[in-house]
């Protein structure tokens, strides 16, 4: 699904993010990417979704090279792949419904198949009910499958979350991760970025870890 050759980032004014990093994920995998902060978590991420692109190296996704993609190819890339971060990011001044939505209606998909779709999301995340509600009525951990929800509306074939759990307490981050690992059943590939330990040693996955911009595997039940 997601294959990194060699690949070094460095941001302008030097500061060295990733340094020759090699993995690949196959489809259906799922994984945790560890590290401290300012390991390169959050640069590895984005090279994925090429919100920053590498300085070096090769970024195979389902089959495609997107190390250089050019302006106007971005978007089928993103179609494909859906990101969560740790504060949603949600637009505090739209439904639940129409933030959920809005990744469908950037691609101008039609009002009764969104309807559908984003049904179906909520449904998915438990809060269907919430549909009409702004994000302020709702919980942390609430606000957070929303943004789960408008991450899987897409379909997409890979998830990307960035310390999803980051402002929950224990209980409401078992149910985040009890709902990444109902996505990862399904066949999506889900790569999740976390230093939260006490997840971490609930859940037996593959760990790639950071270490300033270098990542090794960390083997099973290390
Ligand atoms: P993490 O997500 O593991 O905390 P980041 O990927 O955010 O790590 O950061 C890795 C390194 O790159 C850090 O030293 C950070 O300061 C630096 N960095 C991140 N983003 C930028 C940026 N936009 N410009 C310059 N340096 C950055
Ligand atoms: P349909 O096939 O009619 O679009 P589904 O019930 O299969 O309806 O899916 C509806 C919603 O469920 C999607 O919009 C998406 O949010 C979610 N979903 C379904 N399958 C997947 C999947 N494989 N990966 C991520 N999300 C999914």
């Amino acid at each position: 699904m997601i294959r990194f050759q060699q690949v070094s980032k460095a941001y302008r004014g030097g500061r060295q993010a990733l340094q020759k990093v090699d993995f690949h994920l196959q489809p259906a995998e799922m994984a945790f990417l560890t590290g401290h902060s300012g390991a390169g978590k959050s640069t590895l991420l984005k090279l994925i979704c090429a919100i920053e692109r590498p300085s070096d190296g090769k970024i195979m996704f389902n089959g495609h090279d997107i190390t250089r993609l050019d302006n106007k190819q971005i978007p089928f890339l993103r179609r494909n792949i859906g990101i969560i971060f740790q504060d949603h990011k949600l637009l505090m001044d739209r439904s639940i419904y129409d933030n959920v939505a809005m990744p469908l209606r950037v691609e101008e998909v039609s009002e009764n198949d969104i309807k559908r779709r984003v049904s179906a999301a909520l449904d998915k995340v438990g809060l269907l009910d919430k549909a009409r509600c702004l994000p302020v009525q709702l919980s942390g951990g609430e606000q957070q499958r929303v943004g789960i929800a408008r991450a899987i509306v897409n379909k997409p074939l890979m998830l990307l979350a960035d310390e999803p759990t980051g402002n929950l307490d224990a209980a409401l981050s078992q149910q985040i991760m009890n709902l990444f690992e109902e996505f990862n059943r399904v066949g999506v590939t889900v790569l999740m970025a976390t230093h939260d330990t006490s997840l971490l040693s609930t859940r037996n996955y593959r760990r790639l870890d950071l270490y300033q911009g270098q990542l090794r595997e960390i083997p099973y039940g290390a």
